[in-house]
């Protein structure tokens, strides 16, 4: 729980908002129960490859090491499936797949007694005592993104997380919290071929020299902060906060032509640069001029403002003093594969020559509102009275509701294990108790 409150601390500083709500039951049943969850998968013969203790700097860092990543990363969903299947071949579970779930079926009482569902165009109804939402996140749902603000946004989420099963609770009864908190990710670039997918990746960290700017041309942040990960999510919050969720980034060509040289890619799996080149060929996103006024105007931000922060920028870059937010050289980045690279100088350069301003958006990949529920798992309408019958595991009970406003390496996957514990021991209570 410390680094919990050590994170949210930093939400509420950083926001000022204070008021919103979190289940702290969670997060200690959380802490509480990931070990017995995952010894539980060994003993059932889940391979998730060797284990190793780290603490990404992706997020904020813990305290001390407290993520698990197995070797198996890129087929967790096969380890699990490959481990039940003895299970299945022995009549103890049924796995189906392939069928579309269509709502909840729910009795005058509100009590929930099965789905209803698609089979090759033909509306079908299951009938149970229990059921246990368990159908993700909600990326592709821009209704519900929505809640929280967000007016454009790419996401990395897979394409089936259309927010169903929120509809569904919330029709039922149920309560969602937290819906206008979602974790965001720095840097989408959305253009009308790509929509919400998020295709173009740009990687921020590689580059060393960039300033941030919003629609007005002004800069507002620290881009890189001291590295080490402890000011990510303050970056990353400024996607949210920036008019239209927009943060242009600005680099001049001197920089791509490093990059080119030093065998980096600007945008993820683009070695090529086949991508860049569509990009600044389309001149939806990304935009380029001669030099910062012209870069501006073609991105249609204000191109005075902006001119005068790179003037701003460049004097601080002569100085060796960024004055208005202590940024400090960058002299190595981490390249993706988590080398350190040598950018070959001692000191962050200008910005002039060509310049690029590219238009990016906010990024989701876990969504952090979801149906609150309890320890056992049980869906709760606005007074905290479970909805009989209805459960909720995984990223439906959202990242925020568990842990508040923050973002917390390795609890997705882990979720997955421990939310659906929590609600298999609790309909184990339910329909014992229905008997
Ligand atoms: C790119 C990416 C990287 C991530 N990296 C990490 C990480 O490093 N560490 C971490 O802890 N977490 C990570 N996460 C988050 C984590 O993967 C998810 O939170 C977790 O997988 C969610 O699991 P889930 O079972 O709740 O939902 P999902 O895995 O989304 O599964 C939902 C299931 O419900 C089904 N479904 C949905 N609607 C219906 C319907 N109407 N009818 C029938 N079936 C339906 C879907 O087909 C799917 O099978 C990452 C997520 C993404 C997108």
């Amino acid at each position: 729980m410390k680094d919990v409150d050590r994170l949210n601390a930093g939400y509420v500083e950083r926001t000022g908002i204070d008021d919103y709500w979190f289940n702290r039951d969670l997060a200690i049943y959380f802490g509480d129960t990931m070990g017995e969850v995952t010894n539980f998968a060994d003993e059932i013969g889940v391979d998730f490859g060797e284990r190793k203790l780290s603490n990404p700097t992706l997020y904020e860092p813990h305290d001390v090491m407290r993520v698990l990543s197995g070797g198996n990363r890129a087929s967790y969903t096969d380890a699990i499936v490959n481990a039940l299947q003895e299970f299945a071949d022995n009549g103890q579970l049924q796995i189906v797949t392939n069928v579309n779930v269509t709502g909840l079926i729910q009795e005058e009482d509100k009590s929930i007694t099965g789905v209803t569902y698609d089979l090759n165009g033909e509306s079908k109804s299951y009938s149970s005592k229990a059921v246990v939402l368990a159908t993700g996140g909600y990326g592709y749902n821009e209704d519900l993104v929505a809640r929280a603000g967000l007016k454009n946004y790419t996401t990395s989420s897979p394409t089936f997380q259309t927010g169903d099963g929120y509809i569904w609770a919330e029709e039922a009864g149920a309560a969602l919290k937290n819906m206008d908190f979602i974790t965001t990710y720095a840097a989408g670039i959305k253009t009308s071929e790509t929509g919400l997918t998020q295709t173009y990746a740009i990687r921020v960290k590689e580059l060393g020299d960039i300033i941030f700017v919003n629609s007005d041309g002004v800069r507002f942040i620290d881009e890189f902060g001291p590295g080490d990960g402890s000011t990510y999510d303050a970056i990353t919050y400024q996607w949210k906060v920036q008019k239209d969720n927009y943060v242009y980034i600005a680099v001049s060509q001197s920089q791509i032509d490093a990059m080119k040289e030093r065998g980096q890619s600007l945008l993820s799996n683009d070695s090529d640069w086949a991508k860049f080149d569509k990009l600044v060929a389309d001149g939806e996103a990304v935009f380029k001029g001669a030099n910062a006024q012209e870069a501006a105007e073609k991105a249609g931000i204000d191109a005075e403002a902006f001119a005068a922060a790179v003037e701003k920028y460049n004097g601080y870059v002569d100085a060796g003093l960024d004055e208005d937010f202590g940024r400090t050289n960058i002299t190595t980045v981490k390249s993706s594969s988590g080398e350190m690279v040598d950018l070959g100088r001692d000191t962050f350069t200008k910005l002039e020559g060509d310049i690029y301003l590219f238009r990016t958006t906010p990024s989701i990949m876990i969504c952090a509102g979801g149906i609150d529920v309890n320890t056992k798992g049980q869906a709760l309408d606005e007074n905290r009275e479970p909805i009989p019958g209805l459960y909720a595991a995984g990223e439906i009970i959202g990242m925020a509701n568990a842990f508040g406003r923050t973002t917390i390496g390795g609890v997705g996957n882990t979720g997955t294990y421990v939310w659906g514990k929590m609600a298999g021991d609790g309909v184990a209570e339910y329909v014992a108790e229905l008997k």
